[in-house]
């Protein structure tokens, strides 16, 4: 696939030197684009978290979540998820209303003869075959999952649609150079940037409704931002299937061994959604975390952000523990004191819900379901 076209690569000088003022008079025009009732919604979705294991075939040397890294709460590192702690865990869902189940682990976990040997013990033969039936139990149990379990095959992929809303993998950079020596990704296979953009591909072949994002402060440079949201822009004109991007700072944690000589800021962390949002336009949401960037969120919306994404009420942000989710009662008398209506959605967006080949029937029934309940 050809990175970015000749006339992209032109605006990139051009995008990267734009003042905030102008950043923000550019987001306004592409908002008012939208039919006017559109025009000033943040949506979120309301969460919680399975941590399906955090064993890692990789090394990437800023994170906190892989299993080799210690963690101050012993049970926060998870070699299979526990039968009981899914069962505690889905009454307290239950409990918050929360529509979306999101699953994560590391990346090859059953590489690891641990995984390997609980999987066995609940006869599993594979992490998929895992996945896709605790994906199945969630969605008889009207929650819809969200899976992101780093890359994987088109089978695989194909496999885990069948009982997902949508899925996930942050294509985090693109720069080679991460993954050469003394990057932060040369521990990394699967960091490498074809593997990212193949799966992203075989997702949209596959019409899985998506989220990808980029990571920022681990190396890369504004040009590489730049480059990677017109590959991502690139990628949902051939596919279609790019719901959102999530714009992502790195954040500093004890027991890892990356340190920047310049932490990203909250404020070029904004700026790179403002691009995000001038450089795909409407068709794909713009979401930051809003646990990564408190104090900023009226400046976030300013810049044209136009999700806060998946908050919980009572499972953690796994990879950055220590910024707890914002209550929403918080964010929305922010949104409403700027104008804007703070609405919840669900992990597949309303756009994909019609469209039965990227909602299947069973996870339709699941919305149904849910619809009916509220
Ligand atoms: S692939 Fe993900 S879980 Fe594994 S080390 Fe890298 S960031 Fe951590």
């Amino acid at each position: 696939m050809k990175r970015i076209m000749n006339e992209e690569k032109n605006q990139i000088e051009k995008l990267k030197t734009l003042s905030l003022k102008k950043l923000k008079t550019l987001v306004k025009e592409i908002k008012s684009q939208l039919p006017e009732k559109d025009q000033n919604i943040i949506t979120y979705s309301k969460n919680f978290t399975l941590v399906l294991s955090t064993y890692c075939s990789n090394r990437c040397s800023y994170c906190y979540f892989n299993h080799r890294i210690q963690k101050e709460q012993e049970d926060d590192n998870v070699t299979l998820l526990e039968k009981e702690k899914v069962v505690s865990t889905l009454l307290i869902a239950k409990q918050y209303d929360c529509k979306e189940a999101l699953l994560m682990s590391g990346e090859c976990s059953d590489h690891f003869k641990e995984v390997r040997e609980e999987l066995l013990k609940s006869n599993y033969q594979s992490f998929i075959e895992y996945v896709s039936s605790l994906c199945e139990r969630l969605l008889q149990q009207n929650f819809l999952p969200h899976t992101n379990i780093g890359t994987l095959n088109y089978q695989d992929l194909k496999e885990l649609k069948k009982y997902n809303a949508s899925m996930g993998l942050m294509l985090e950079s693109t720069n080679n150079k991460l993954c050469k020596p003394g990057g932060v990704h040369q521990y990394s296979p699967d960091k490498a940037p074809e593997r990212r953009i193949k799966h992203i591909e075989d997702a949209g072949e596959l019409k899985i409704p998506f989220t990808t994002g980029l990571l920022l402060g681990i190396g890369e440079t504004i040009e590489d931002r730049i480059n990677d949201l017109f590959l991502i822009k690139q990628l949902n004109e051939r596919y279609g299937h790019i719901q959102e991007i999530i714009i992502q700072n790195f954040i500093p944690h004890q027991g890892i061994s990356y340190e920047p000589k310049h932490l990203i800021t909250i404020k070029e962390t904004l700026r790179t959604a403002a691009l995000a949002k001038i450089i795909c336009g409407n068709d794909i949401s713009i979401q930051v975390p809003p646990n990564l960037i408190r104090e900023y969120e009226s400046f976030a919306i300013d810049l044209g952000i136009d999700d806060f994404g998946g908050i919980s009420p009572f499972t953690k942000d796994y990879i950055n523990p220590k910024h707890p989710w914002p209550q929403i009662t918080y964010l929305k008398e922010i949104c409403e004191s700027k104008g804007v209506i703070f609405k919840e959605r669900y992990p597949i967006y309303d756009k994909f819900i019609e469209k039965s080949e990227f909602c299947p029937e069973n996870i339709k029934n699941t919305i149904n379901n849910i619809k009916q309940n509220e």
